[in-house]
């Protein structure tokens, strides 16, 4: 089986070195000359995701964090994950993964913009494929003209790298006061931080990001680099497959809608196109599978997401509810970072309220919305 893979961001350097471990002979296609660049993102995931990735993970740890802290304008819970959420450095581990895809077989073509056809060839060489997968990330054109993947607006996202650290081995997240449609988030590195924050308006993410320096005391401090790109927040596309394409990674919409997080929902894809392969099924039909099996898992915590993001005092709500109920402390530790729907099925199972299987199947916000109040009630009685 011959295989493209249109760009060697992470999505397409997890499926390039996957197909290539399942036997495929599989090209892969970079506009840029390095892999790893422009550097966009803050680099935050599970221990259970860097298992995923595997080596090139492990190799490119810069820190681990005891849990995180939730926040909204007036209240914060602090939550212990169930494995520490680790900080990798995104450049190597890119670089990492594209020495051990060519480890694996994978012919890397950098310097070319190239394009496809639905039925499996590669221009401007007019090299044929048996599958092509399009991992062209947000800003890829390719997948427009076709009519597949994602096209909702992303949210624009910022990390400044900030002298002076105020907290310790906790990351902040969800302060979404002083964000529009994501959330700020603080990373304490040793002596420097990272301070960033989203917005659907380019122009509100300077006063965002000074208001979120603010909130986690580096009122002032000095910014030594800025760094960002587009965050989605989903739902994931509902077409993935076009012919002999297959759209992955953010060009899908495989993201975390409460975070924008990219990293596990292609991780966990890839692994299991790989063991369904492994079982037998042929490369296309897998992948397919596999990223109908990750969207449908992002699709379940969308709702909830777009109500937290719509409605901060929600934010509030919970954790004040959480705090007084013990709900916190119930929690605690039973929570995955990357899995962040297990914190309402966790609280739900931890209250024995009768709203486990119903929340599991969200359909709405309204649905949502009735749901989380239900739950704030039973956690303040
Ligand atoms: C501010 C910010 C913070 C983030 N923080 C986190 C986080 O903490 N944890 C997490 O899990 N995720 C995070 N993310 C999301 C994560 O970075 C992305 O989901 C992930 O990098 C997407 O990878 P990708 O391979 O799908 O796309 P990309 O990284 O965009 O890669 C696409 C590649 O395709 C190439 N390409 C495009 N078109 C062509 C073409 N026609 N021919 C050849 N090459 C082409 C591009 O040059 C590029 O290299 C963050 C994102 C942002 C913006």
């Amino acid at each position: 089986m011959r295989v493209a893979v249109v760009g060697a961001g992470f999505s397409g350097l997890m499926f390039a070195v996957a197909l290539a471990r399942a036997g495929a002979n599989v090209d892969l296609y970079e506009e840029h000359e390095r892999v790893g660049f422009p550097e966009h993102c803050t680099g935050l995931v599970s221990l259970a995701t860097v298992r995923l990735i595997g080596r090139p993970a492990e190799r490119s740890r810069l820190a681990a964090y005891e849990g995180f802290i939730i926040s909204g304008p007036r209240h914060a819970v602090r939550l212990r994950t169930s494995e520490p959420v680790i900080k990798l450095d995104r450049v190597r581990l890119e670089q990492e993964m594209l020495d051990e895809a060519v480890r694996e077989g994978v012919r890397y073509r950098p310097g070319a913009k190239v394009r496809v056809t639905p039925e499996g060839t590669v221009l401007p060489e007019g090299r044929e494929y048996d599958l092509v997968v399009l991992a062209e990330g947000y800003t890829g054109r390719l997948r427009r003209s076709l009519g597949i993947g994602y096209t909702a607006q992303p949210l624009y996202g910022v990390n400044a790298e900030v002298e002076g650290s105020s907290q310790g081995d906790f990351v902040a997240l969800f302060d979404n006061s002083t964000s529009r449609g994501l959330f700020s988030w603080y990373v304490p590195m040793g002596s420097t931080s990272l301070v960033g924050t989203a917005s659907s308006e380019p122009r509100l993410l300077q006063p965002l990001l000074r208001e979120a320096m603010k909130r986690f005391g580096l009122e002032g401090a000095r910014v030594s680099r800025f760094y960002g790109g587009p965050v989605i927040t989903g739902p994931p596309a509902e077409r993935l497959r076009l012919g002999k394409l297959i759209a992955v990674g953010d060009a899908a919409g495989m993201n975390k809608p409460l975070t924008g997080g990219g990293l596990y929902p292609s991780a966990k894809a890839a692994v299991l196109a790989l063991s369904m392969i492994s079982d037998g099924v042929d490369l296309l039909s897998s992948a397919e599978r596999a990223l109908l099996a990750v969207s449908r898992e992002l699709r379940r915590s969308y709702h909830v997401s777009k109500l937290l993001h719509a409605r901060p005092d929600i934010v509030d709500m919970l954790a004040e509810a959480a705090e007084a109920s013990g709900l916190a402390r119930a929690v605690s530790g039973r929570v995955d970072y990357d899995v962040h729907y297990t914190l309402f099925t966790a609280s739900i199972r931890s209250l024995r309220a009768p709203l486990g299987a119903a929340m599991l199947t969200l359909r709405s916000l309204e649905g949502a919305a009735k749901l989380l109040g239900a739950l704030i009630r039973d956690a303040m009685a």
